[in-house]
């Protein structure tokens, strides 16, 4: 099926013609009084105007969250536990609204919104509504009548900014453990995509005490930057470019607060030979792990954009793989059947097309795609980019650096040392897959990779309640566990003495 696209008369949703920001429970215009255009990777029209922010307009939702914070700090876990759960019903029963502003707004393929980013999203609110409620604090016992109790405290006001290639779930990634914990959030969208957010926040934003949560919109320097240096913040949480995150880390430092920061990735995905051996429904999905690197367009930041094949495999996993890589569907985001949509930007796009280019100056061999997606009609002008893989050498560009683009290198190894070698060989740390039933070698992969989340016979899954977050070069910090509450908390120590004898 086909979902209608937005503002028209049969469609199911209807974006504002302009977003303002939202500070202290009320939509405001920008100090500035400028907006900007927001266009769609789909066809490349504008479709609404965006508040464009500046210092001015972050002091007022530092300040309207600095207001809300004591209240929201002191409500209880129970009840900020039950604003969570009612904002998953919202999310929930607008599935398809949410997923047709998240595919209007980035341009992915509407099955993916449908299928994961939406109902991942409301489960991240439950999962973090039930874990702030199952919290506690410790006791230490330090003599007879001495102890020593620790509370988890909110950290105040923390600062929020993401990226665009996930906006609705990269949001939640951050507001929901944030919300939990009690503290109050101005959070920045990406200027590629932050329509969608707004279509969120329309649904949810009555259930939250004015002030506790605050979106302002805006681009990187003239409104991230004043976030990420506000001397009201108590911490920043970045998703984003490594480059960026560099930048994040020196702001924060000026008011020597926490960062917690989920950048980018190289993520090698590694065919051991005994994946040809195994039955046919093993090997099938192994193939469907191979071609992961085509979900989201590419534009994930563990897109396992190296894949590294046992040489002994090689031609008989590639044959089927390419035909695999061959019935990608691409096409119209807003069809079901479409598995492939558009590039979230021009910008991103060409980004693509030069490290095409480059993978072909490296001499890398083209084994499919390598080019720009001419769909014709009215997508014509939308960004689409053909599903590509190139065969080469792990020390080519296009094997080192982030293009976040469909754009898989591959290559073969034929050792475990070499195979490990190679896997390691990046600045990155964030994702791997490991494709064997062979045990040993499964678990020897998966501790000795350098990479904060290691799939084992599968890829490109994110359940709440599994820790992400990158070594290296990837990141600081990790979500999507309970682990980072600790992230937006910090400890309150009594050490109580219960005796009166003298000290
Ligand atoms: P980006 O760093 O260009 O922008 C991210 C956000 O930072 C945007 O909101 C942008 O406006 C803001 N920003 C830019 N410059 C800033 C500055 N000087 N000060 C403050 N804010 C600034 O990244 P992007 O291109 O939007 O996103 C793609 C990147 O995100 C990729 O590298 C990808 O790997 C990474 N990513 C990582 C994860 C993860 O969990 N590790 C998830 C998604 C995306």
């Amino acid at each position: 099926m086909r979902y209608d696209a937005p503002n028209t008369s049969e469609s199911i949703l209807n974006f504002k013609e302009r977003y303002d920001n939202f500070i202290g429970g009320e939509y405001r215009a920008p100090s500035s009084g400028e907006y900007f255009d927001n266009v769609t990777p789909v066809t490349g029209e504008v479709f609404c105007q965006i508040a464009r922010s500046t210092a001015e307009d972050v002091d007022a939702a530092v300040q309207a969250a600095q207001d809300a914070k004591d209240a929201w700090g002191k409500t209880p876990p129970a009840k900020r536990a039950k604003i969570l759960n009612k904002i998953a019903d919202r999310i929930e029963e607008n599935k398809e609204l949410l997923a047709v502003a998240e595919t209007w707004d980035n341009g992915k393929a509407i099955r993916e919104p449908l299928n994961a980013d939406i109902p991942l999203a409301a489960d991240h609110f439950r999962y973090f509504a039930g874990v702030i409620r199952a919290q506690e604090g410790t006791l230490s016992q330090i003599n007879n009548d001495t102890v020593a109790y620790h509370f988890h405290e909110p950290l105040g006001v923390v600062g929020q900014i993401i990226p665009w290639n996930f906006p609705i779930l990269m949001a939640t990634w951050k507001l929901a453990p944030a919300l939990a914990t009690g503290n109050c959030v101005v959070l920045k969208p990406a200027e590629q995509t932050p329509a969608s957010i707004h279509v969120l926040l329309d649904l949810i934003h009555d259930l939250l005490p004015p002030g506790v949560l605050n979106i302002v919109n805006g681009f990187g320097v003239e409104a991230g930057k004043p976030l990420a240096s506000h001397s009201g913040i108590s911490k920043v949480a970045f998703t984003g470019e490594t480059t960026t995150g560099r930048l994040i880390m020196q702001y924060a430092s000026e008011n020597i607060i926490p960062v917690t920061l989920e950048l980018g990735g190289k993520s090698p995905n590694i065919f051991f030979k005994d994946v040809m051996q195994e039955d046919d429904k093993f090997l099938n999905k192994a193939i469907e792990g191979f071609v992961m690197f085509a979900l989201n367009q590419g534009e994930v930041c563990t897109c396992p954009s190296r894949a590294l094949i046992h040489e002994s495999i090689y031609d008989e996993f590639m044959e089927r793989a390419l035909k695999r890589v061959e019935s990608i569907k691409t096409g119209d985001p807003l069809d079901t059947d479409t598995m492939m949509g558009a590039q979230a930007s021009q910008e991103q796009m060409e980004k693509i097309t030069s490290y095409l280019d480059i993978g072909k100056q490296e001499g890398a061999e083209v084994l499919a795609g390598g080019g720009k997606n001419n769909l014709g009609g009215n997508l014509s002008n939308g960004y689409y980019v053909e599903p590509t893989i190139f065969k080469g050498d792990n020390k080519m560009r296009i094997f080192q650096e982030e293009i976040f683009g469909p754009v898989l290198a591959v290559t073969t190894f034929s050792s475990d040392e070499e195979a490990l070698s190679i896997a390691n060989d990046t600045l990155y740390g964030l994702g791997a897959g490991v494709w064997t039933r062979n045990i040993h070698t499964a678990y020897r992969f998966g501790r000795e990779i350098e990479a904060g989340r290691v799939w084992t016979n599968c890829y490109h899954d994110y359940p709440a309640h599994a820790a992400f977050g990158g070594y290296k070069k990837s990141g600081i910090g990790r979500e999507n566990h309970k682990m980072m509450l600790e992230h937006y908390q910090q400890t309150k120590n009594l050490l109580v003495s219960y005796s009166d004898d003298a000290l």
